[in-house]
């Protein structure tokens, strides 16, 4: 599994935008608004694997045997509970960091406590003649799919470069700026982009008609 993530050829998969550059990203993105409303990508448990498998967190396989495990039971669904309102507090730091606030000391302790008690798990793999590491998560139980989002969110605030993670100009989204300038203003030039370029040569085509 990737924590970061190339950029994709398509800004959605199965249903959940992926242009956030960064799973913790990808993860707040997860509540856009479509036609002036919010809209919850994660509204139960099913949602929430197929978010997992559609960012690479887990596999077919794994969702199928996750589902059957814990599909219907209410720990599962406190578990999405619990974590659509972490992902709330998660955007309230992100917004926070993009405005060059200080953190709540609240959401340190909290992600804190998150690692500790869902931690990412570290396998070697041979490479040829030489070997990389690798991240990984065992999910044992249900509050064990907070280790990649909790890990994501801490390595998203000590190591990436604050200036680069933006929300979209035009909407909701946040993404990592991957780009080499490091100018990137929209969550994607399919879904806003264009259609601000569409807006201002609209808008320019009505001044030079009027003129
Ligand atoms: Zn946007």
């Amino acid at each position: 599994m990737g924590l970061t993530k190339p950029v994709r050829a398509s800004d959605w998969k199965d249903g959940f935008l992926l242009v956030g550059n960064y799973v913790v990203l990808d993860f707040l993105n997860t509540c856009p608004v479509q036609a002036g409303k919010a809209v919850e990508l994660l509204p139960d448990f099913d949602a929430l694997l197929r978010w997992f498998k559609a960012v690479d967190l887990l596999s077919s396989g794994d969702v199928v045997s996750l589902r059957r495990q814990w599909g219907e039971s209410a720990r599962a669904r406190q578990v999405v509970e619990a974590m659509r309102e972490l992902r709330e507090r998660l955007r309230k730091e992100v917004v926070a960091r993009e405005h060059g606030s200080a953190f709540h000391p609240a959401a340190i302790d909290e992600l804190n406590q998150l690692l500790a008690e869902h931690p990412m798990l570290t396998r070697l793999k041979a490479s040829g003649t030489g070997a990389t590491t690798q991240l990984w998560f065992d999910p044992r139980r249900p509050e064990d799919l907070f280790a990649p989002l909790a890990h994501s969110a801490a390595t998203l605030f000590a190591d990436v470069d604050r200036s680069r993670v933006r929300k979209c100009r035009q909407c909701v989204l946040h993404f990592y700026d991957t780009s080499k300038k490091g100018t990137r203003r929209w969550c994607s030039m399919r879904l806003c982009g264009n259609r601000l370029k569409v807006a201002a040569y609209t808008a320019r085509q009505r001044v030079a008609h009027r003129e």
